[in-house]
């Protein structure tokens, strides 16, 4: 469910991610991280993931890359489950998963050269000495726009642009066939951020690979995902096709990221509420739909019953009374 129609390649079943932490003296509580996501990624497709700050999204990239143990729930990547693994074949298997992370500088050791960070992969996991890995680094450096000299620099020396392009090219040393890019340009200057994203579009051609995009950029996730789920404290509320979503999103916290990003468009402005007041605690979610108390159609129903994710025209809907509601907006 939830798929398109392609074959997929990462599944992922009933997720949940709680984070046990203390608060105050002696009291215990979960964060509720990520809280029973079902999620399909079709081989090759761009899978945009969007959602406010602390909505869950890097806690579920981190899952289906096993960084993080899932407190429940099931994952497959292709024919195996990747939360059946142990051992050996996780270990091997997780190698065909790869992730780059939203801020270059923090992700790369400032004692590594340039070309020691690429190489490192190969050389604990392929054995390769670094005379063999050597050719490699100057492939996947210019696979990655950047001169075979710069395998000699350390990140210090390197520009923020420079320096995604070796995370971008570590992630590849191993040929992976899935990557998780966790805001991968939100570090960057703009000029730079279309530079990375059209490096990264140009791979995903090349090479065939899936990504699983992670950002709050609307206008970044339209121009590279196939397809988007909007999170809410650590439920998805609304999958579809990446226009369906981003353009005529039903979901009434889809309408509402839609109308924070400043367009001139007074006709959107009349039909969309806009967001009002702050996430709420994910120590506590709201009952029912987690939404309900930031909605403005929120009733009775929508504190006690929590709604499925359900087929409403074009898109993937999690809302009791998205029918309603679209007839209001839309007339
Ligand atoms: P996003 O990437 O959408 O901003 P995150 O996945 O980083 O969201 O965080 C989701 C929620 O889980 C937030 O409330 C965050 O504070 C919490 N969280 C993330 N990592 C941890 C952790 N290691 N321990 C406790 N809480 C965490
Ligand atoms: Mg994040």
């Amino acid at each position: 469910a939830r798929g398109g129609d392609g074959v997929s390649l990462v599944r992922v079943e009933a997720l949940t991610k709680h984070f046990p932490v203390r608060v105050g003296f002696a009291g215990h509580a979960r964060v509720h991280a990520v809280d029973g996501v079902d999620l399909s990624i079709e081989e090759g497709e761009t899978f945009g993931l969007v959602g406010e700050s602390g909505s869950g999204k890097s806690t579920l990239g981190r899952c289906i890359l096993r960084l993080l143990a899932p407190t429940s729930g099931r994952i497959w990547f292709g024919e195996e489950e990747l939360t059946a693994l142990r051992g050996e074949r996780l270990r091997k298997t997780r190698l065909r998963l790869q992730i780059v992370f939203q801020n270059p500088m923090a992700s790369l050791d400032p004692r590594m050269r340039a070309g020691q960070t690429i190489a490192e992969p190969l050389r604990v996991h392929r054995k390769l000495t670094a005379e063999e890995a050597r050719g490699r680094v100057a492939e996947l450096l210019r696979r990655v726009g950047l001169h075979p000299e710069v395998a000699d620099k350390y990140p210090h020396e390197l520009s923020g642009g420079q320096c995604q392009r070796i995370a971008v090219a570590r992630a590849l040393a191993l040929e992976p066939r899935f990557i998780v890019l966790d805001e991968p340009t939100s570090s960057l200057d703009v000029s730079v951020q279309a530079q990375i994203v059209n490096l990264l579009k140009e791979l995903q051609k090349d090479l065939g690979l899936t990504y699983l995009f992670i950002t709050h950029d609307l206008a970044l996730v339209s121009y590279l995902a196939d397809r988007v789920g909007v999170m809410y404290l650590g439920k998805l509320m609304e999958v579809g096709g990446a226009v369906d979503v981003l353009q005529r999103g039903q979901h009434p916290y889809t309408m509402a990221l839609r109308n924070a990003v400043p367009l001139p468009d007074p006709e959107r402005a009349r039909t969309h509420a806009p967001l009002k007041g702050e996430i709420p605690s994910a120590l506590e979610p709201p009952s029912g739909c987690r939404f309900r108390t930031r909605c403005p159609w929120a009733r009775e129903r929508c504190a006690l019953e929590e709604p499925p994710l359900r087929e409403v025209g074009k898109t993937w809907v999690a809302c009791h009374f998205i029918e309603e509601i679209q007839r209001e907006v839309t007339t």
